[in-house]
């Protein structure tokens, strides 16, 4: 598929970015004079990144990337809404990308914020029950209560690592990769523009999660 190793080969590029800049040795390509003065009338980007907005993650850093690579949308942990499905449609439809990154990262605070909410919706809900069946019921219905919560964080964030927990996935770094999965699956559920996309070979999306220990994105396979 043309369109599929296109994808792969911008993927390969950037993961060679990646490992410039984990290395020390970025080459901050394209931020010349020259190239942004080649790209006033028009923009080729290669990729979309749906990233966090936590300071550490900056995509173009990460993957040492320059002006017109990359059309990046962030959000604290990544979290989907409306405004992010369309601005990764536009990305698709209008600016041809053939591949969507979804990265996570190590120590994502949005992902600590959403455990203390569920948390506290969990003791909520099973607070003095009468009796342990209706405990039960009350852990029975909490998807339900998820999704109706006031917090955006814990509706989006919160029901990945209610699902990771329902999976028994214990560890930080697994809810993380886990919130990485949902987070595609929930894209692709909401955007028929996408999903079409896909059916035609047209776009490539990979899960990544960026360590910020070593600087190095690991690609999440699912
Ligand atoms: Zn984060």
């Amino acid at each position: 598929m043309a369109e599929e190793s296109t994808a792969n080969a911008t993927w390969s590029r950037m993961l060679a970015g990646n490992r410039r800049f984990a290395e020390g040795k970025p080459t901050h390509p394209w931020q010349d004079r020259e190239t942004r003065e080649s790209l006033i009338d028009r923009q080729n980007p290669d990729a979309a990144v749906l990233s966090c907005s936590d300071s550490r993650v900056p995509p173009e850093i990460v993957f040492d990337a320059g002006l017109g690579d990359l059309f990046t949308v962030r959000t604290a942990g990544q979290m989907i809404d409306d405004s992010v499905v369309a601005s990764l449609e536009y990305a698709v439809a209008k600016l041809h990308v053939s591949l969507i990154v979804i990265m996570g990262h190590e120590g994502c605070g949005a992902i600590d914020l959403a455990t203390r909410e569920l948390d506290d919706l969990i003791s909520s809900a099973t607070e003095d029950p009468a009796s342990s069946l209706e405990a039960a019921d009350a852990m029975d219905d909490l998807d339900e209560r998820i999704l109706e919560a006031d917090s955006i964080i814990l509706r989006t964030v919160g029901l990945s690592i209610w699902q990771a927990r329902e999976a028994e996935v214990e560890s930080h770094e697994d809810i993380e990769r886990v919130h990485i999965a949902h987070t595609i699956e929930d894209l692709v559920t909401r955007s028929e523009i996408i999903q079409d996309a896909l059916a035609h070979d047209q776009l490539m999306i990979v899960g990544a999660r960026y360590q910020l220990s070593t600087g190095k994105v690991e690609v999440l396979s699912f």
